[in-house]
């Protein structure tokens, strides 16, 4: 069966732009992005990916795809989240080099040309932009990236660097390696380490939002977070086993302790404030343990589930086609 998009010109860079409720920066953003592309000279393509966005940022990037013929819109069907945003990109993009970057200007695209300049002296696979700078946010998120991006990387079997975000240009077989990985739940940071391939990082300041909001909430980030240990690394379950025995061998000894003086002639201690604290202190273990088990098992009943990771509401992309062959 011809894919969709089988008659587009073809292109040797696609970037891919995921856009949740962005209509403050998308003028701004595309003007500076076909700034950078046209500047390099290269066939290209915008892949927008309109993450279900409810503010009219889908509408105008349909508008732009039917007048810009590098623009290609996805929209998606209903907010899925930037993991699924960027793996519908992945899905669609044609080019040999895909970059991806966010909409907000975070990820300033006029280092798109030291990216493809790396790419090419470099023969690296994968350039991984590293941020050297997080301004415009706050020391708390800031302070919790730090300590997620170091957790994360302690736990998992194979590093996944710290400090580097989306912002990154894929070779063509990095993205057909991650298109073939099946899972569900996309930890893409986790995915493109996995995948693994040579890198080759590039330090970057990474700039305050240029207009709009961050999408994520704390909670938002926490459930990243959880869904990034809990794909990547199964060493929080060992921990548990870990904690299970220890306060196992410590109640046995405690036991031991009371009995044997007992034994030695000193009255049983009154314990009642002991034993609550002892009690509640191992329920709250207890509960965290079959909570993190649960985190576990809920991520294989996802799994098992097999839905599709986004829906296409529809594509926009008419621009794009030969003249001839335009509908
Ligand atoms: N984004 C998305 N879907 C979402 C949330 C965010 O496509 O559900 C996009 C958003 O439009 C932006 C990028 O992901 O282009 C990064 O989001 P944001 O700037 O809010 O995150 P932050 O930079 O604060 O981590
Ligand atoms: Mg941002």
């Amino acid at each position: 069966m011809p894919l969709p998009f089988d008659d587009l010109e073809p292109v040797v860079l696609s970037v891919i732009v995921p856009a949740y409720n962005e209509i403050a920066v998308l003028e701004l953003c595309h003007r500076r992005l076909r700034g950078v592309m046209e500047g390099i000279g290269l066939p290209y393509e915008l892949l927008y990916v309109d993450d279900g966005s409810h503010d009219g940022s889908g509408e105008a990037l349909m508008a732009l795809a039917s007048q810009d013929r590098h623009v290609r819109t996805i929209r998606l069907s209903r907010n899925f989240g930037k993991e699924a945003a960027i793996t519908a990109g992945l899905d669609h993009a044609r080019g040999e080099a895909v970059i991806l970057i966010d909409a907000d200007l975070q990820d300033p695209p006029e280092l798109i040309p030291d990216m493809l300049a790396a790419w090419r002296s470099t023969g690296a696979d994968v350039i991984a932009m590293r941020r050297r700078h997080r301004s415009g946010e706050s020391w708390f998120k800031r302070g919790c990236a730090h300590l997620f991006y170091r957790l994360l990387s302690r736990l998992s079997e194979f590093p996944i660097p710290e400090d580097t975000g989306d912002f990154r240009l894929l070779s063509r077989r990095v993205v057909d390696a991650i298109k073939r990985l099946p899972e569900r739940s996309r930890y893409m940071k986790g995915l493109f380490a996995w995948v693994g391939f040579p890198t080759h990082e590039i330090l970057y300041d990474r700039e305050p939002r240029a207009a709009g909001h961050s999408k994520w909430g704390f909670f938002g980030l926490v459930r990243l977070a959880l869904e990034g240990v809990t794909s990547f690394s199964a060493a929080p379950l060992r921990w548990v086993t870990g904690l299970g025995l220890v306060t196992a061998a410590a109640g046995a000894a405690f036991g031991l302790f009371i009995v044997l003086r007992t034994l030695q002639g000193h009255p049983a201690p009154s314990g009642y404030p002991s034993s609550m604290a002892m009690m509640t202190f191992l329920g709250g273990i207890q509960l965290l343990s079959v909570g993190l088990l649960g985190e576990y098992v809920g991520r294989i009943y996802v799994e098992t589930k097999q839905r599709p990771r986004y829906l296409v509401r529809d594509m926009g992309e008419t621009a794009g086609r030969p003249a001839s062959r335009r509908e």
